[in-house]
């Protein structure tokens, strides 16, 4: 991997060893090709976070899919937590880019970053480039592996400001205090939507087999898929928009609304 990082380092620096250390022609050759299949990887992981935060906020997945986990298992593989680091990864990766001499490579790099509030994480990446042993152009060796250790010494240096840390909606706002309790069911209510596709599926095998004359697959499954709307419209997706989480009449005093009242309380109310 240090192969691949430390061009990386001296692109980012727009450092250029000097006269005396010049290429030959096909070391230059060489070195423009490396540096494609970088610039290839560095765009992949930012335009894959990029269009997946499209596809979530716009609901492009809407049309096959009943939720954005669903699409992401069922088209890439991915669960939804998965989805979110390579979010995470890209709002990451934009912010450091417009505040720090030195971009993150890939998305490794970035990953200690999420544990760090998103106010600070330009400045604790600039950290770790500061701190980062040299290569031989005397450019930072930025590995994954420096960023997770600088994130852990500004860590012990700066205790998080209210107990564990900033909590973030869907849209990458703050979750305010008095709305944190509402997303703390979020992981719970995504348990419960993966038992009820689980017996779904299990429901599939049971009418195929010798027993499920008796099954009525049909209304097994509405069944399922109603629980799973139900659950999908509890599920907290944002903070209000109509008291930034604060608790109103809107949110039925929760601070958190689901996906779709989301996209309700964005057009415009009709008059009362
Ligand atoms: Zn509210």
């Amino acid at each position: 991997m240090s192969a691949t990082e430390s061009p990386v380092a001296a692109l980012a620096d727009g450092g250029r060893p000097n006269s005396t250390t010049a290429l030959s022609l096909a070391e230059s050759k060489q070195l423009g090709n490396h540096e494609l299949c970088i610039e290839r990887g560095l765009k992949t992981f930012r335009e894959v976070g990029a269009a997946l935060i499209a596809i979530r906020d716009q609901r492009l997945y809407r049309a096959e899919f009943k939720s954005f986990e669903a699409y992401c298992q069922e088209r890439w593989g991915w669960t939804r937590r998965r989805a979110d680091m390579l979010i995470e990864a890209t709002t990451t990766a934009d912010m450091i880019e417009n505040n720090c001499s030195h971009r993150p490579a890939n998305e490794a790099q970035t990953r200690p970053l999420a544990a760090v509030p998103k106010k600070s994480r330009a400045e604790v990446w600039e950290q770790a480039v500061q701190t980062a042993p040299l290569d031989k152009h005397g450019a930072p060796k930025i590995t994954a592996k420096h960023v997770a250790e600088t994130v852990q010494t500004w860590q012990e240096d700066e205790p998080p400001p209210d107990g564990d840390g900033d909590m973030f909606d869907h849209l990458e706002q703050v979750v305010p205090t008095e709305a944190r309790d509402a997303f703390l069911d979020v992981e719970h209510i995504d348990h419960a939507i993966g038992c009820v596709k689980a017996a779904a599926n299990a429901a599939k095998h049971v009418a195929n087999s010798k027993a499920g004359g008796f099954f009525d697959l049909k209304q097994f499954r509405a069944l399922m898929r109603q629980a799973q709307r139900l659950l999908d419209a509890t599920r907290p997706f944002a903070i209000c928009p109509a008291c930034q989480g604060r608790r109103c009449e809107a949110c039925r005093q929760t601070g958190a609304v689901p996906q779709e009242a989301l996209a309700a309380a964005k057009s415009p109310a009709p008059a009362a």
